[in-house]
């Protein structure tokens, strides 16, 4: 069965898109730590990130460099953090976070609520702002 990010990938799943290619996919975090949390996968389903040939890695971490200027440009911010869990959703995926501290990084913090319509704003100048 598809895992979840591959149905958002193919379409069949909402999400607020950032960026795509053919080979890869990035939408805001549903559950965003930070405003502009944003997700990059690869469209092709393997669980753990560390499993991917290192072409496809690399790619994926190119691809994910672009997505992050676009973010920077998007959200004012001192730098974009990366970080890449996979403990709840079983396809590979790197977090890009937009940081004004350190602790902006902490995934124990509150999750942030934001209205679908500041979800959508920001997706869409995010990916505005992508170099395609
Ligand atoms: P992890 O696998 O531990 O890196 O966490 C998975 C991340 O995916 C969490 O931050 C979730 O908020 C996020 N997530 C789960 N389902 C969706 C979805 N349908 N759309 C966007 N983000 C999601």
């Amino acid at each position: 069965m598809a895992s979840i990010f591959s149905k958002i990938a193919a379409g069949e799943i909402p999400s607020y898109c950032c960026a795509a290619d053919d080979e890869f996919y990035a939408f805001l975090d549903i559950n965003p730590i930070v405003k502009g949390h944003t997700l990059v996968i690869p469209r092709r389903e393997v669980d753990y990130i560390f499993d991917l040939e290192d072409d496809e890695l690399a790619r994926l971490h190119v691809f994910a460099a672009r997505v992050a200027r676009a973010i920077k440009q998007t959200i004012p911010c001192v730098k974009v953090g990366e970080a890449v869990l996979g403990l709840e959703v079983p396809h590979a995926h790197i977090h890009l976070i937009p940081m004004q501290s350190e602790r902006d990084m902490l995934f124990s913090n509150p999750k942030l609520q934001l209205p679908a319509e500041e979800m959508q704003a920001v997706a869409d100048a995010i990916r505005a702002n992508f170099q395609g």
